[in-house]
């Protein structure tokens, strides 16, 4: 024997209850008796429960019951040949009559039972399992209906009764369900006074195990509209996937905790018969689902889910007079239980001077109402505080059986929620340690879910949100290989990268909600909305999203002066923006502190060489405790074209028009030469080592005479170039006489910076250089007889690009 439970969703539509019905006839054709319990179909139940609200308050409720109604007659005349649909009809109309009656009398009295509750939803079950009862017959099964309320018996703890297992399983062991198909009422049940009783919202899966277990079934299978038992709720979290196993202990502590694809005391009555329990996609039936057992050997894996309850109130109770007080707990907890309050998670500091608990979110009024009972006297004597209450909170679980063996899982799961900026008011670890939970701000539960998911590893892929400013050479480069490598990225380091926003000084786009793509082109194709960072930040922040990267790929100044708020709001920035760095030294501390406070990553590896790896070999050598005792660097390529080129017969003008020439230049070519772009750089140097320079720390000693600085335009500033060459030649002439070459070379030493013009000989590092390529050399303790180099192309969107891609993907290694 087998019991298949089919939800709502599962009932809710013709092309869903035809999947039913091959489900049912792949298990009957195995010579099994089935027991097939149906909840009402989608949406009734919340329908009935609605309409009975709106009656208790003299509304109208007639559009509500008319399509609920409505929906049934669908599913009849979609469903069966004409000639079986009458009854049927019949009776969705009498039990939509029934219901009306017993609503107009909620309204005429101003009262709704509980009692009255439970017969009025027991209409949407009696309904669903008549239909598919004889849907099944029309396709010719010999399917047979029972209502449930014959078998199960409860307390009269109307909307959430309590099973008497003894009569049940007395009355199941007089029932004989052979070689036969019985579609079984989920949800509903009977009292000993015979009045109808529910056995609590999504309770269907409990009627399944009830029967599976006095039945003695083989299995009993929970056909639903997901793939099994996922890592978490797959609404809530993109990356969840579902568990192929898990214990019963696993399963009802999740579901208990909020997973709602399965009522927590289902689990109850399989352990006890230790039948195993399947989870299963009525609208995928060939994936395998979840399997439900005793825990066995092979279940793998340390944590097996992330769940949440959305809505819960936190309660706290403070007190100089709680110390010490004897049987404090004890009377608070019974008092609670008195009135029906369910204490979810309960934390106590060891002062014992507060106590922290939660209880569901509809149940504030009730706990409020037990502990002023309890303890007025107290309260009034100042004993213990006015008590508080919040309710915007919700908690966040991590839960598994194999965590009470490893270590470091509860700082891995605050942690994820500390670097995303989520504050933790509570936690607790059951002391089964098949939990920790977090009571976070409910505003921020999306988010939680997601990065715990993520960090914990649940997910095969991790995924970051990233925003781009900067649509320029370098902007449009990075979005080319982030093109062409998101599949190596997403395949081979398990990484996702979600465009969510990009901007430039003109317009900028913010994502709905799936990624925009990598086609820089097409997303600036459109009529986009005026660019304003303030909006675009704080339209970002809303969402809530974990793992958020800022990329500025602009040489804009305004973009830095948002820097704060990025880190502010836990967003990780990648810039090749030296504007931020290289401005005052106060602001380039202020950057890190911020970073470093909101626990995000701040890299500038672009700044200085493009993609060389320049910042982190010295951040390296730096950390590791080596002492820098000299830097030499050529950090840019357009000095390092101009002097590796100016020997022989070119006259330096020459030279520095074909650079200009060649693109190597700023447009206006004294950007370059007037060092102001390489003494920014060398500046980031000097500060990554922990000197707090100024600009007006470097010396740059000018090798342009002064009329080439000041001349007031190109041509007139070739013109000076051509005038001075006797000038320039003289130092050419003397490096050549003496085999040397010039160079012009910043020089970090002693804590002072120099730019300046230096002739090497063919021993220095410097001295082969040619092209453009930038070239470092870091003399220190452990590299003194020869200094570590660095060299390559330091300039040029592809490089720079790559370089920015690099520290993204470092962003997501931290
Ligand atoms: P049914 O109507 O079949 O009883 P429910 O709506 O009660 O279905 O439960 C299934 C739903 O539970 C899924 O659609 C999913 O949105 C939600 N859910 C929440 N948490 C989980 C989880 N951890 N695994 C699977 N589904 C979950
Ligand atoms: N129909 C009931 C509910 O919606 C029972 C169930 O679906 O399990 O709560
Ligand atoms: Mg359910």
């Amino acid at each position: 024997m087998k019991v298949l439970k089919f939800g709502g969703t599962s009932v809710g539509s013709l092309e869903a209850l035809k999947n039913v019905k091959s489900i049912v006839e792949k298990e009957f054709n195995q010579n099994v008796p089935l027991v097939v319990v149906c909840s009402a179909f989608s949406g009734i139940t919340n329908s009935l429960l609605l309409a009975a609200e709106e009656a208790l308050i003299q509304n109208d409720f007639s559009e509500i019951l008319k399509v609920a109604e409505d929906k049934h007659y669908q599913v009849i005349s979609g469903l069966l040949p004409r000639t079986m649909q009458n009854p049927l009809l019949m009776l969705v109309k009498v039990s939509f009559n029934e219901i009306e009656d017993i609503l107009f009398s909620v309204k005429n009295l101003g009262e709704l039972s509980g009692r009255i509750k439970d017969r009025l939803l027991a209409y949407g079950e009696q309904m669903s399992s008549k239909i598919i009862a004889t849907y099944l017959q029309s396709e010719n099964f010999p399917a047979n209906h029972k209502d449930a309320r014959e078998l199960i018996v409860t307390d009269s703890n109307f909307g959430n009764a309590s099973v008497d297992f003894s009569k049940t399983n007395e009355n199941l062991k007089n029932w004989n369900p052979e070689n036969q198909i019985y579609v079984v009422t989920g949800f509903i049940s009977k009292d000993k006074n015979q009045d109808t009783t529910t056995l609590g919202r999504g309770g269907s899966d409990y009627t399944a195990a009830i029967l599976g277990s006095g039945l003695k079934a083989d299995e009993i299978q929970i056909w639903t509209d997901v793939d099994g038992f996922m890592t978490a709720d797959p609404r809530l979290v993109k990356n969840a996937f579902s568990q192929p196993e898990l214990s019963y202990q696993e399963a009802m502590e999740m579901s208990y905790f909020g997973a709602k694809v399965i009522y927590p005391p289902t689990m109850i009555p399989a352990i006890e018969s230790q039948i195993p329990i399947y989870i299963k996609n009525t609208f995928n039936p060939e994936n395998p689902g979840t399997l439900i057992h005793q825990k066995s050997e092979i279940s793998k894996g340390l944590i097996k889910g992330i769940v949440s309850i959305e809505k819960t109130c936190l309660v706290n109770i403070t007190g100089n007079g709680m110390i010490g007080m004897k049987g404090f707990s004890g009377r608070l907890f019974n008092a609670l239980a008195k009135y029906d309050v369910n204490v979810i998670l309960i934390t106590q500091a060891s002062s014992e001077h507060s106590i922290s608990f939660v209880v569901n979110f509809n149940d504030e009024k009730k706990a409020e109402k037990a502990i002023q009972e309890e303890f007025e006297f107290e309260i009034n004597a100042n004993k213990i505080d006015e008590p508080q209450f919040d309710n915007e909170l919700s908690i966040l679980s991590v839960v598994g059986e194999n965590m009470k063996k490893t270590r470091g899982i509860s700082g891995k799961f605050f942690s994820a929620l500390g670097k995303n900026g989520i504050n933790i008011i509570a936690i607790a670890q059951g002391s089964s340690e098949l939990n920790i939970s977090a009571v976070i701000e409910r505003n921020e539960l999306s988010k939680a879910l997601n990065v715990v998911h993520d960090s914990l590893l649940l997910s095969p892929v991790k995924t970051f949100n990233v925003m781009f400013a900067g649509t320029g050479n370098i902007g449009k480069e990075l979005f080319k290989q982030l093109k062409r490598e998101e599949e190596n990225l997403e395949k081979n380091h398990q990484i996702k990268i979600n465009v969510i926003g990009v901007t430039n000084s003109r317009q900028m786009i913010i994502s709905e909600n799936e990624s925009l793509n990598f086609d820089l082109n097409k997303i600036l194709d459109k009529n986009l909305e005026k660019s304003d960072l303030e909006n675009f930040i704080n339209s970002i922040s809303s969402k809530n999203l974990p793992n958020l990267v800022f990329i500025d790929n602009t040489s804009s100044e305004d973009v830095v002066s948002h820097y704060p708020q990025f880190f502010e709001n836990n967003i990780s920035i990648v810039t090749c923006n030296k504007k931020g760095n290289s401005s005052g030294y106060e602001q380039y501390s202020k950057f890190k502190r911020l970073a470093k406070k909101n626990n995000v990553s701040f890299l500038y590896e672009t700044n200085v060489g493009a993609g060389l790896p320049i910042i982190k070999t010295l951040n390296d050598l730096w950390i590791s405790g080596d002492e820098i005792l000299k830097i030499e660097a050529i950090l840019s390529g357009t000095i390092s074209y101009i002097f590796n080129n100016y020997v022989g017969e070119k006259t330096f003008a020459e030279v520095v028009r074909t650079a200009q020439e060649l693109g190597y230049t700023e447009p206006d070519p004294r950007d370059d030469l007037n060092g102001m772009d390489f003494s920014r750089k060398m500046l980031i140097l000097g500060r990554e080592i922990g000197l707090p320079l100024e600009m007006s720390d470097v010396n740059i000693k000018d090798f342009l005479p002064e009329a080439c600085l000041k001349a007031d335009s190109i041509p007139s500033f070739y013109e000076e170039l051509e005038k001075n060459e006797p000038y320039f030649s003289s130092f050419k002439n003397e490096a050549e006489s003496s085999g040397k070459k010039l160079r012009l070379i910043g020089i970090l030493e002693d804590g002072k910076i120099n730019i300046e013009v230096k002739m090497v000989d063919a021993n220095h590092a410097f001295y082969g250089l040619s092209g453009s390529d930038n070239i470092i050399s870091f003399t220190t303790s452990r590299y003194k007889n020869t200094p570590l180099v660095v060299k390559g192309p330091g300039a040029g969107a592809e490089v720079t690009a790559a370089g920015v891609f690099a520290d993204l993907v470092r962003v997501t290694a931290q």
